[in-house]
């Protein structure tokens, strides 16, 4: 039987995957979308054959939905999760899951009292090929002790409502997600370097490039560059040094083209082109997991994780301190 599918927020994530989850992937489809700009949203309802819900509220109630797909404003996540969970359904919630950890903790705390997981988070690059097959050559021990990890996070460019905050919150955690999934370990320290040179492309507002350094409970230190009007197209690249051997991510490429003694091969335009493959693995895997009542992929304690480790860079970029990361001790439930 199909999953039947209600998503709030239709803009570019959203659509995104309303079209995954209609054409590309296996099981379910969206029967009902909720959206603040009531005119366009009654169209694209037409347009995919679903129900319109002007309240968000009435779409999570309805019975016509079985699961719900968060891909509002960020500030909108932990109430749209928290009215789900409410209603016993399965909710997955792009990230951040909340903007403060408190409000992750709430979220937890609703899972833990019902003693059942309902959140996945949009953590997507754990679906990734590339960071499977590190983290898999990892696991087997062969290149032994991991010392120190190297990473970029660099789009092409990115508009003038883009800034300095967003480059931790809405950038970096996807960095602060995959890397304590492909260690196995949590943070403990976080400083933000803010260089003196910046690219002449910012503005007032954004302080671009930014250097993020953390430091991992075994005392693995990591530097994330995230420069985000880099030019040259979305870059993501991760190698971990280890003692006997360097393991990293390639950009996937399709083709190269040799001429006039050179060998170019494509940088990908944006997130969606780079991580396509990843996004829908994720979402089959997590409709094949609600028809099972049973969701393997980043919990709402993964989310506080994250949020736990954005604030913490947030405070060092303010404070220009190195900052303890500070949480919770983890529930039963997700061990
Ligand atoms: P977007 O294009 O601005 O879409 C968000 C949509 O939600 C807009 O139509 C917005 O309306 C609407 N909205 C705002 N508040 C709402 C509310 N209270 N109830 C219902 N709808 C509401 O943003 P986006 O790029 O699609 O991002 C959506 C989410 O996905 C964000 O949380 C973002 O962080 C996340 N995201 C994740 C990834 C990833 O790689 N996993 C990539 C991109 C984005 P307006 O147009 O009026 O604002």
């Amino acid at each position: 039987m199909e999953l039947k599918i209600g998503v709030i927020g239709i803009g570019a994530m959203g659509r995104d995957h309303v079209e995954r989850i209609n054409e590309r992937v296996n099981g379910a489809n969206v029967t009902a979308i909720s959206d603040i700009n009531k005119d366009v949203a009654t169209a694209y309802a037409k347009e995919i054959n679903a129900t319109f819900f002007e309240n968000a509220e009435d779409l999570i109630a309805s019975e016509d939905v079985d699961a719900v797909l968060v891909t509002s404003w960020d500030p909108t996540h932990e109430g749209y999760v928290l009215e789900t969970i409410k209603h016993n359904k399965h909710v997955f919630c792009e990230k951040p899951l909340a903007l403060e950890s408190s409000g992750c903790t709430n979220i937890v705390n609703a899972e833990v009292e019902k003693n059942k997981r309902f959140v996945q988070v949009g953590f997507m690059r754990r679906y990734d090929r590339g960071y499977e097959e590190i983290k898999r050559e990892l696991q087997t021990g062969s290149l032994g002790e991991t010392l120190l990890v190297h990473c970029t996070h660099r789009n092409e460019y990115v508009d003038e409502s883009y800034n300095t905050p967003m480059a931790v919150e809405n950038t970096a955690v996807h960095e602060v997600d995959a890397l304590r999934w492909l260690l196995e370990e949590d943070f403990v320290t976080a400083e933000v370097r803010l260089p003196k040179k910046q690219t002449t492309r910012t503005h007032p507002d954004l302080h671009d490039p930014q250097l993020i350094l953390l430091e991992t409970e075994s005392g693995t230190v990591i530097d994330l560059e995230v420069f985000v009007n880099c030019q040259f197209g979305y870059d993501i690249n991760c190698k971990v040094v280890c003692e006997q051997g360097e393991i990293g991510l390639t950009n996937p490429t399709y083709y190269s083209v040799k001429t006039e003694r050179k060998d170019s091969t494509r940088v990908p335009s944006d997130w969606k082109e780079r991580f396509i493959s990843a996004y829908d693995r994720e979402l089959q895997l997590w409709i094949d997991g609600v028809k099972q009542d049973h969701i393997t992929g980043p919990s709402a304690w993964d989310g506080y994780m994250a949020s736990v480790t954005t604030n913490a860079c947030s405070e060092a970029r303010d404070s220009g301190k190195i900052v303890d990361i500070k949480f919770e001790s983890k529930p039963e439930l997700y061990k």
